[in-house]
């Protein structure tokens, strides 16, 4: 496996299958290097990037405090079959500064009251940055991400999509949230969470499982209200929405429940399908 840090390196590797991430590499984003080595065959490279995407946080100290294990992301890229590893330095994602802008429309999914962007604003324009610049260096065939991050996905869809034949018609997969045998979603921050921390934190796939259980969208909220009250949980949001466009749900099409919240001063999000 080799590791790359400038463009140059990746001339090798264009037309591959990537999973970008930010490293504190964990079975979750292993099952999407597998699933995008699944996808790639033999013929085509598997790409994984390590970079912590500094304009995509918007709490300093979030940034400052995000786990980073590069020795152990080497290895675990290279168990699941990764052909190279990316990891480019500030200057090399964001050669014009980071105040500089970049040549990307936000999609409307991005800002859609009472989900993401009203508790991290600028979390997506940060995110959309990045995987244009990413996805113009890497020339990917096909990027994979998890539905663990429901709202990115659905932005990083319509981003692509929106911005037609820049990327040559890229596809986007996307790969089932890897959770604990107890339900909790597997995240880089859980590291962050103590004992008691991580017991309350189970309440938020508690209240997505009864949620998923309720014929509709206003029942599955106050489903998942509940358990989240009974645990001591106070949650960004609990809100059932059209999966795709994250507006309010509407019959025929189907929905998502999707949860953010601060337990012991990890923030937290999940998601499940309703219905
Ligand atoms: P991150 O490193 O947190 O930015 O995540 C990189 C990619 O891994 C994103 O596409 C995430 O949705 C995905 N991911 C993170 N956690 C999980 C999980 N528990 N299951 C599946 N995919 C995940």
């Amino acid at each position: 496996m080799e590791v790359v840090i400038d463009a140059e390196g990746l001339r090798a590797h264009h037309a591959g299958v990537v999973v970008p991430t930010m490293g504190a590499l964990h079975a979750g984003h292993a099952a999407l290097i597998e699933r995008a080595r699944a996808l790639a065959g033999s013929e085509r490279p598997v790409v994984v990037t390590l970079f912590v995407n500094p304009t995509q946080f918007n709490d300093p100290e979030d940034f400052a405090r995000y786990p980073r294990t590069l020795e152990a992301d080497l290895a675990l890229a290279e168990r699941c079959g990764a052909d190279a590893v990316f990891v480019p330095s500030v200057e090399v994602v964001y050669p014009g500064g980071m105040a500089a802008r970049e040549p990307v429309a936000l999609p409307a999914v991005a800002t859609r009251p009472g989900l993401e962007d009203a508790h991290r604003p600028g979390h997506f324009e940060g995110v959309c940055r990045v995987c244009a610049r990413l996805f113009d260096l890497m020339r990917p065939s096909s990027a994979v991400f998890g539905e663990k991050d429901w709202q990115q996905l659905q932005v990083i869809r319509a981003m692509v999509s929106g911005e037609g034949a820049r990327w040559g018609g890229m596809g986007v997969v996307s790969h089932p949230t890897v959770r604990e045998p107890d339900g909790l979603a597997l995240s880089s921050r859980n590291v962050r969470l103590s004992p008691a921390a991580r017991a309350q934190a189970l309440s938020l796939s508690r209240a997505l499982r009864d949620a998923a259980r309720e014929a509709d969208a206003a029942s599955a909220e106050r489903a998942g209200a509940r358990v989240l009250r009974e645990a001591g949980v106070e949650p960004e949001y609990f809100v059932v929405r059209d999966s795709e466009t994250l507006e309010a749900v509407r019959p025929g099409r189907a929905a998502r429940a999707l949860v953010a919240a601060v337990v012991g001063s990890v923030r937290l999000i999940d998601n499940e399908r309703v219905g």
